[in-house]
């Protein structure tokens, strides 16, 4: 046995736990063939209305579903097609490996049972808003060109801590301070509402009846945008662009730490969870 494969096993059974895992990861076994090759395609091309909006392939969220299926093999490849196949038994489907709507229709649907406010809009509340003087102001730090974000005083610190972590540990976001500082947080019901007349931007009837952003616990983070779009632009090519950046990635694998889920369709937008637990 040669110095380098000893060395090998030593850091593949560090870092993932046993050689086996790492033998097999990404590139077998063969059962998964297939499957890896519908992802391939799929990843890209299928056509679906995951929130309500035609998509074309779910390549956007491949960092969200790699994290659910706990891997972190490429989106192509039977190792990811195998982890996918875990999930869908865990999740009582048919463990195939292929992310086909079925198998999405049932991510999502765990991704949104994990805010609180998706919950208690399916049992039709719509959560009162704070007493504004209640809230507390982001710092300068942690608020993007001057936007003044309020939340409240749980969410903030959390949220500040969080991004500290980040700066830390995302060479990017250490280096930028724009990123992941936020630009939007409290959003008072009337000022919802007055947007939605004024700029015919009602968010479908959502934004302008209930939002997240009233409950003082809802915060949206700068990813950077794609060249030509806004920080806060839903454009498949922009989500794309963020979801695949480090910062996305840190924050899907650290969030949680801090209370935070994210809305899957908005890269940018993270609840707090860490108040009004029932
Ligand atoms: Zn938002």
């Amino acid at each position: 046995m040669g110095y380098r494969l000893v060395l090998s096993s030593l850091v593949c059974l560090i870092a993932l736990g046993g050689c086996a895992a790492m033998r097999h990861a990404c590139g077998g076994p063969a059962a998964y063939a297939p499957a890896a090759a519908y992802n391939a395609a799929a990843e890209r091309n299928l056509a679906f209305s995951p929130f309500g909006r035609a998509e074309q392939g779910w390549a956007v969220y491949e960092p969200a579903i790699a994290r659910e299926a706990r891997t972190a093999c490429p989106a192509d490849s039977p190792g990811f097609a195998r982890a996918v196949a875990r999930w869908q038994g865990l999740a009582r489907l048919v463990p195939h490996g292929g992310v086909d709507p079925a198998t999405f229709s049932a991510m999502k649907a765990d991704w949104q049972q994990r805010r609180p406010f998706v919950r208690l809009r399916a049992a039709s509340v719509c959560p009162a808003p704070p007493a504004e003087a209640d809230l507390v102001t982001l710092p300068a730090a942690d608020s993007w060109r001057g936007a003044v974000v309020r939340l409240r005083p749980g969410a903030a610190a959390a949220l500040e801590a969080m991004i500290a972590a980040a700066r830390r540990e995302v060479p990017a976001a250490g280096a930028d301070p724009e990123l992941l500082a936020a630009f939007s947080g409290f959003r008072g019901p009337d000022y919802d509402a007055a947007r939605c007349v004024a700029e015919g931007n009602c968010d479908g009837i959502v934004r302008a009846s209930c939002s997240a952003h009233r409950t003082g616990l809802a915060v949206d983070l700068a990813l950077g945008a794609a060249p030509g779009f806004a920080v806060d632009s839903s454009a498949d090519a922009n989500r794309l662009w963020q979801t695949s950046t480090p910062a996305y990635r840190w924050l899907l694998a650290n969030a949680g730490r801090f209370g935070f889920v994210n809305y899957a369709f908005e890269p940018w937008h993270w609840e707090w969870t860490g108040e009004g637990r029932r």
